[in-house]
């Protein structure tokens, strides 16, 4: 099967090195195996993304000498696909309307899991009027019990138990967007035709949750690739706000992009940055 890998950066703010890296990887595994790369601008949170975001995003990557297949995406051209997929899990009766703010939650909630505190089921059972403002939660307990146990592969970590369960009742959509970060890059992927999901370890849990929704909404299976995250020297994940420069700011500098990206598949990283060793697939499940 042909691979189709892609880079799905989020236009909330400028590209730094953590996202050259994490593209250079999803770029160079579609190239080695003779697939294709695609690039999907994540532009559906309508508070923080920023068109200038996106179009610096995309020149930053051919700065970088990335080119890739196709026409970039924009992931707020599927928002009605998001919400035929919300629809059906409505009719499915595996979604909740949820008006709780999140001061409630952090309140109530006597769990953390790997997006926050886990909501404690407040409006679970609480016939909320759907017609305020609410978010729409997966009744998780349900949907686990509607598709048994599930597994995914993750190249690098191997075979892994799906465990949404450490979610608890997940945000599939709120008011303002019929879906939310799992649900629509669950549905995107899965349009898009991608086999292998390339992306930074940090989001390795969420693929738990996105293994349920492709098993309730009848999607294709892909393989994950989570690669390793560029940290600051002490270990930290890349802040933006100290030393290392965006993207855009080495561009407007004169910086050369293809000696960068050179330099970056040789794991000679600018500014102190390292890999993490970190193996969050394996520790933390
Ligand atoms: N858009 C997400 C982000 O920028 C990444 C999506 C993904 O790779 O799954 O963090
Ligand atoms: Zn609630």
């Amino acid at each position: 099967m042909e691979t189709v890998t892609r880079f799905a950066p989020s236009p909330n703010g400028p590209l730094h090195l953590g996202h050259a890296y994490s593209a250079i990887v999803a770029h160079d595994i579609a190239r080695e195996r003779g697939g294709r790369f695609l690039v999907r601008i994540e532009d559906i949170d309508g508070a923080r993304s920023r068109a200038e975001f996106a179009e610096s995003a995309l020149t930053d990557l051919q700065w970088l000498g990335l080119k890739w297949d196709g026409e970039a995406i924009r992931q707020s051209s599927r928002i009605a696909n998001h919400a035929d997929a919300l629809d059906r899990l409505k009719a499915m009766g595996l979604v909740y309307p949820c008006t709780c703010t999140r001061a409630q939650i952090a309140a109530a909630a006597s769990e953390v899991g790997p997006d926050g505190p886990v909501y404690p089921g407040t409006c679970r059972h609480a016939g909320t009027d759907p017609d305020a403002p609410a978010a729409w939660r997966l009744d998780m307990a349900q949907a686990m019990a509607l598709t048994g146990p599930l597994t995914w592969i993750d190249e690098l970590a191997g075979e892994q138990e799906a465990r949404p369960d450490l979610f608890g009742d997940v945000v599939l959509a709120r008011k303002d967007a019929p879906g939310s970060y799992h649900l629509a890059v669950t549905l995107d992927d899965a349009r898009d035709g991608i086999t292998l999901v390339t992306r930074g370890a940090d989001l390795f849990a969420s693929t738990h949750v996105h293994r349920l929704l492709q098993a309730l909404l009848g999607l294709p299976v892909p393989r994950w690739h989570h690669h390793a995250l560029l940290v600051e020297e002490s270990g930290e994940k890349l802040a933006k706000r100290r030393g290392s420069p965006a993207l855009s700011d080495r561009r407007a500098a004169g910086e050369d992009g293809l000696a960068l990206a050179a330099d970056i598949r040789g794991g000679r990283f600018p500014d102190g940055l390292s890999l993490s060793g970190l193996e969050i697939g394996r520790e933390n499940p």
